[in-house]
């Protein structure tokens, strides 16, 4: 096609990448994938990459399932836009709104479906407070999160996010949201045992609700495991405490599987792994593999019935798309089928687990967490005292993705945190070629922080 240099000139001047900053893009050039298949990525030079990020949480059943393709290309030819506006409808949403009204857990029996996952938490936002009105209790408009938490980009939803940098970015957040902090044991613990911490941690939600007034709150919003801000895997006593808080005050629970659903965990969702039943979740990602856009909500009968009721004044063009429907439905055909939630909860997810919790034999790395496929490792230079590093956090991750990159291996790092979340179809012998090329990689950033004077503590947690 085109070499190389040329094309990451051409991107670098004209292409304006999500989370990057245009002088790292100048500087270095992105990596220009061209293909891929199963869990292997190749890029423009040939070299062939093990994605241990599933895309970006996405690519549940692999690259290359020619089912997938077939999906598409029938729906394209048959159907390839009607809209669910004023009604019509189409065979696509609604088998595949049966399908997740089938999986989903308790009575989430609805969807409402969206393109993204960012619009889908903006739906929800949208959905609890009109619920509340409808329901004649209209100061009910607070909704609290967590900081550190992702729910997407857009004005609503980098509102409920809590990501220093862009949660307060360009006039945001909106008004009536509040965080709490995340049950970061390993960073924030301190001296407590992980389930005193669990609680602390959960009891923050019932001291946020008392100070704003059970009658002003909406909702809770939480992944069941927070991804995008770590994969912090919360202690046992987190869920449990913070299931009883939101019945006492009734609040309603927002639970966001953008990537926990469709098999992360070991369960099809989240919640069913951490035991707990939302009002409401999030799904995108995993939902399709990525293959095609698509996100929605699944909401508990009362709220749908609430809503459904009422005219709700909301709704996007491509809400349930057919061809995306049509490939979603057959991702979850694949997952269930191939018995690949089932792998990662008996099979080749305790293999995997086993083999990370392993790395924590290596110098740099405290603690391995690890629930199904999703994973992260902390960083430290001193692992009995779980310091952080002195530089300023983010910066020994960066050189640390770095190394698994140059090592033809995609982690991604969350401050001083690594994670992995690899394809749900990785093979014990790729997860073999997982955990040798990122214990290289960790050796490569060990000698490097070394050379760079780095390897100072700053504080102990
Ligand atoms: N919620 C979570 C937990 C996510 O990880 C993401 C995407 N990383 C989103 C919401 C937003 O989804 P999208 O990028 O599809 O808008």
């Amino acid at each position: 096609s085109m070499p190389t240099a040329e094309m990451q000139a051409l991107d670098a001047a004209h292409h304006m990448h999500p989370f990057t900053h245009g002088a790292d893009l100048g500087k270095k050039g992105a990596r220009i994938i061209t293909r891929a298949d199963g869990v292997w990525l190749t890029d423009s030079e040939g070299h062939r990459i093990l994605d241990g990020m599933a895309g970006l949480w996405c690519v549940n059943v692999g690259y290359g399932r020619q089912e997938l393709v077939d999906a598409a290309t029938r729906q394209m030819s048959e159907l390839p836009f009607y809209n669910t506006f004023f009604q019509t409808s189409h065979l696509p949403a609604i088998k595949l709104a049966e399908r997740l009204a089938q999986l989903a857990p308790g009575d989430l029996n609805h969807v409402f479906f969206a393109g993204s996952g960012s619009e889908a938490n903006d739906t929800n936002l949208r959905m609890v407070r009109t619920y509340w009105e409808l329901k004649g209790q209209p100061s009910k408009k607070a909704v609290i999160s967590r900081w550190n938490a992702y729910h997407g980009s857009s004005v609503g939803s980098g509102s409920l996010g809590g990501m220093k940098g862009m949660h307060a970015q360009g006039g945001m957040p909106i008004p009536d949201i509040h965080h709490i902090d995340q049950p970061n044991w390993w960073a924030e613990g301190g001296d407590m045992s992980p389930e005193e911490f669990g609680l602390a941690r959960a009891r923050l939600l019932e001291e946020k609700i008392l100070e704003l007034g059970p009658e002003n709150v909406a909702a809770f919003i939480a992944e069941p495991v927070q991804g995008a801000g770590g994969v912090i895997i919360p202690p046992e006593t987190y869920w449990p405490e913070i299931s009883r808080i939101l019945k006492e005050y009734g609040i309603l629970l927002i639970a966001d599987e953008v990537i926990c659903g469709f098999g992360r965990t070991g369960n099809w969702f989240g919640s069913q792994t951490m035991g707990i039943e939302p009002d409401i979740m999030t799904i995108a990602k995993g939902l399709s593999s990525g293959y095609l856009p698509i996100g929605g909500s699944i909401v508990s009968s009362e709220i749908a019935q609430v809503i459904g009721d009422a005219e709700f004044n909301h709704g996007y063009t491509y809400s349930g798309h057919p061809v995306a429907a049509a490939v979603a439905l057959e991702n979850l055909r694949i997952l269930d089928e191939d018995g690949i939630v089932d792998a990662v909860r008996d099979r080749t997810g305790p293999y995997l687990q086993k083999k990370f919790k392993g790395l924590t034999e290596h110098p740099l790395v405290g603690e391995a967490t690890i629930v199904g496929m999703m994973g992260s490792i902390a960083l430290t230079p001193d692992k009995d005292s779980r310091a952080a590093f002195e530089a300023e956090s983010g910066t020994v991750g960066y050189i640390c993705r770095e190394r698994c990159f140059a090592n033809d291996l995609v982690m991604r790092h969350v401050g001083d945190r690594m994670i992995i979340s690899p394809p749900l179809v990785i093979s014990e012998a790729e997860i073999d070629t997982l955990i040798e090329r990122a214990w290289t990689s960790l050796d490569e950033c060990h000698a490097e922080l070394k050379r760079q004077g780095l390897m100072k503590a700053a504080r102990a947690a």
